[in-house]
């Protein structure tokens, strides 16, 4: 079972990536984001998403030299295409972007289509957080469909994240970060790695009944996902795939795209300052009133917020290092020789 520490999984990653014709700074802006993700507890977008970035490269669906193209640029609405570049360095300049028209404007509203996988939405948020400004996300996946509307038979939707981010006076950010299906595809892959079942009432089978194999997720025939929350999980999802994709100018769904060893996201993202709005004081002093309350009178139970189990992760990982599953281990190995 490899436990490495976050500088040794750091440089084995920039390593690989450098191989595969990934310049230095953008090597060093991948691995860093993926052993964040890895230190985060989210071991599905980390590190051992490594020999699929590698895979799509070989394919040619992710270009490592590709650069942020401007669409438009309207003042506060910029969009972008990304042209299958590495979503974590694209990710990463649409935010400074973003910010530096928040901070002119007030607001701004950023797209990005055709990105290859932008990894934990959350890692953008915290971004905007750590400029003092508020950020709302809406991304789909274009790869093929994974997950069931409400009460359908056929998937139609991607695992399309959905994130906000509000910075907090003097603590750490609330960062809500999640996949609009029950369960990340991703987590289904580490779960399917490591032989465990699924939780219950996340996955049907490919006839539609439900189960907590995995493997329904990752070999053909394929079964699917639910959304998580029923129908309003499933509503997001689309407006996911509708702001993210349809109004980035990013493939929807719809394309009944192929299975393809990239993972191509679009994302369209709402970053305001929250001072700029006018509420002042009262916004902070109600923001910090409302996440005490949270915790008020639970009765010695362990009530947290959203960004909080990360930031328990990264405690314990920084210390403890970080556990790469058999399968993926031996995915990095075979990359080596
Ligand atoms: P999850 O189910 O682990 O939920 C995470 C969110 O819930 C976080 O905001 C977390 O702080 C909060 N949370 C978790 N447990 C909590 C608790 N006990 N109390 C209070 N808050 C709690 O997340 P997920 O759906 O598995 O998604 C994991 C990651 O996958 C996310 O970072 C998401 O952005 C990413 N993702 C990316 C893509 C992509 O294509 N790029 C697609 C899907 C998901």
């Amino acid at each position: 079972m490899p436990v490495l520490s976050h500088q040794q999984l750091q440089s084995l990653l920039e390593q690989h990536l450098v191989r595969v014709n990934t310049p230095q700074n953008s090597a060093r802006l991948v691995a860093a984001n993926l052993v964040d993700a890895s230190l985060k507890g989210h071991d599905s977008h980390g590190v051992t998403l490594l020999p699929r970035y590698i895979s799509a490269i070989l394919a040619g669906d992710l270009n490592p030299l590709a650069k942020l193209r401007v669409v438009r640029d309207a003042g506060p609405l910029l969009a972008f295409n990304g042209q299958h570049g590495f979503g974590q360095v694209l990710g990463k300049e649409m935010m400074e972007a973003g910010i530096e028209r928040a901070l002119q404007f007030g607001v701004a509203v950023v797209s990005l289509a055709d990105s290859h996988h932008l990894g934990r939405i959350g890692a953008w948020a915290e971004q905007v957080a750590d400029a003092g400004l508020v950020s709302i996300h809406f991304a789909n996946v274009a790869a093929p469909s994974a997950v069931l509307p409400f009460d359908g038979r056929h998937p139609r939707l991607g695992t399309n994240p959905f994130c906000v981010g509000v910075p907090v006076t003097g603590r750490r950010p609330v960062i809500l970060d999640f996949a609009t299906s029950s369960i990340a595809g991703n987590k289904a892959r580490i779960a399917f790695n490591e032989g465990r079942a699924i939780p219950e009432g996340c996955a049907v089978d490919a006839e539609g009944n439900p189960t907590t194999d995995p493997r329904w997720l990752m070999q053909d025939p394929r079964g699917a996902l639910l959304a998580f929350g029923r129908h309003k999980g499933a509503g997001l999802s689309l407006i996911c795939s509708l702001l993210g994709a349809a109004l980035s100018g990013g493939e929807t769904e719809s394309h009944q795209i192929a299975p393809r060893p990239g993972i191509i996201n679009n994302m369209l993202s709402i970053i305001f300052d929250p001072a700029r709005l006018g509420a002042g004081e009262n916004y902070a002093q109600e923001v910090l009133a409302q996440l005490d309350w949270m915790h008020h009178g639970q009765e010695g139970r362990d009530v947290m917020l959203p960004g909080e189990p990360e930031a328990r992760a990264y405690a314990q990982r920084l210390e403890n290092g970080i556990y790469v599953d058999e399968v993926s281990w031996q995915q990095f190995e075979a990359l080596a020789q």
